[in-house]
């Protein structure tokens, strides 16, 4: 693969605005005037490209829709409310009823909870599978098979989906890939290892600060096209759109994505390593020992480290539920679901955000009940946040 820096795509996209100004100007309108009925008419049917609606197109939402298409090097982008809304309304836009979907066993919780129990109503039937399994994968695979479905680097368990191998999977199969890349943005560009879409909750690392919920989809001008059809596209008639306002300041988040990502990796990693050095069994890509450590160097990004996610065992759920108290009042950050904040998070997986994964299948995926998943903040003192960690541990005598 030729060399591909999301980041200095990110820069060299061209996004101007109308009146100079260094960032572009807001469109705080949920409609937009015509100078004719004929002209009106004309844009319902296509032949006239301009901005009509907001629910379809805002200025400010194409803004922020180029430059993450840049980011990904995709043709286009459409952003939305929440990751949830990318993520249903790819899935619904691509698959009808009868049809079929293989996922990765480890998703979100709530990506999990949609394709488990939401679309049984539409008849449409998901596998769930060990992504990390190609022969599952590919046994898997039915008449009815609409696409692959996966996570980069997957929550809560941090496997490493081989996405080169989905990939000729899927289209050997001609099925799509549909790749959730939530946890890596910069660190991985699936679409330039050969997804056909990739989704995003925003309201991680992209956006950065927890003020907003917000989503992405990535994907090719026919498939962005087919979503915000004013026919038949699922985007524009189920109607998720992103708010012009949050989308303005996720715009000016997302031009410092790089160097943040290099600073919650740098803090993840040295908390890896630390707790690795004080006996822990540590849950890292950038490990060596963890079994996603080769693929994740064969597809990665340069420059971005091995991301802001860890996960430790704390053997059951009580003992978590007292680890996290104790560092949220030592200051280690909050205790709190989400990720890609600046301040550190961390919740009880198994518990919280995969609560929607029933038990016996947690326990097949390897979900421990006492797993604590951190996501590494953007702390200036990495040695700190660590010493108060291993106090905490100390205190509970978990070590
Ligand atoms: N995808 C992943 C990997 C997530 O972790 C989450 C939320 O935690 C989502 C999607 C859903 O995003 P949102 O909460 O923005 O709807």
């Amino acid at each position: 693969m030729k060399h591909f820096d999301p980041a200095t795509n990110l820069y060299n996209a061209q996004i101007e605005d109308t009146h100079s100004g260094v960032n572009p100007s807001i469109s705080d309108s949920a409609t937009y005037y015509f100078d004719s009925g004929e002209a009106m008419t004309d844009c319902f049917h296509g032949e006239l490209e301009a901005f009509l609606y907001s629910r379809h197109w805002n200025p400010t939402n194409l803004n922020l829709s180029k430059a993450l298409a840049a980011m990904e090097g995709t043709e286009a982008g459409w952003v939305t409310g929440s990751g949830m809304a990318a993520i249903t309304v790819t899935l619904l836009q691509l698959c009808s009823t009868g049809d079929h979907i293989i996922s990765s066993m480890t998703t979100y919780g709530g990506t999990f909870a949609f394709m488990k129990n939401w679309l049984k109503r539409y008849n449409i039937e998901v596998s769930f599978v060990d992504i990390t399994d190609l022969d599952a994968v590919k046994a898997a695979i039915k008449p009815n098979t609409k696409l692959i479905y996966t996570e980069t680097m997957t929550n809560p368990l941090l496997q490493i989906s081989d996405i080169p191998a989905l990939s000729d999977i899927a289209h050997n199969n001609n099925l799509k890939l549909v790749v959730d890349n939530t946890f890596t943005p910069m660190i991985f560009s699936p679409a330039k290892l050969g997804a056909d879409i990739v989704v995003y909750s925003m309201t991680k690392f992209i956006n950065g600060k927890n003020d907003a919920t917000a989503g992405a989809i990535c994907a090719s001008n026919d498939f962005i096209n087919g979503l915000i059809d004013l026919n038949d596209g699922t985007a524009i008639l189920l109607g998720p759109v992103l708010d012009p306002l949050r989308s303005a300041n996720i715009y000016k988040n997302l031009f410092t994505l790089h160097i943040r990502m290099q600073k919650h990796s740098e803090n993840a990693s040295n908390l890896a390593k630390r707790l690795k050095e004080i006996g822990f069994h540590v849950n890292y890509p950038g490990l060596p020992e963890h079994p996603g450590h080769e693929t994740m160097k064969r597809t990665m990004n340069t420059n971005y480290g091995f991301g802001g996610m860890i996960a430790i065992d704390v053997k059951d759920a009580k003992t978590a539920s007292k680890f996290m108290a104790k560092m949220q009042e030592k200051g280690v950050g909050c205790l709190a679901v989400s990720l890609g904040y600046f301040k550190t998070l961390f919740s009880n997986s198994g518990k919280s955000t995969s609560s929607e994964v029933p038990v016996d299948i947690q326990q097949k995926m390897g979900l421990s009940e006492g797993l604590v998943r951190f996501s590494a903040g953007l702390d200036q003192d990495a040695e700190l946040l660590f010493k108060r960690i291993k106090e905490s541990l100390e205190e509970l005598n978990i070590i």
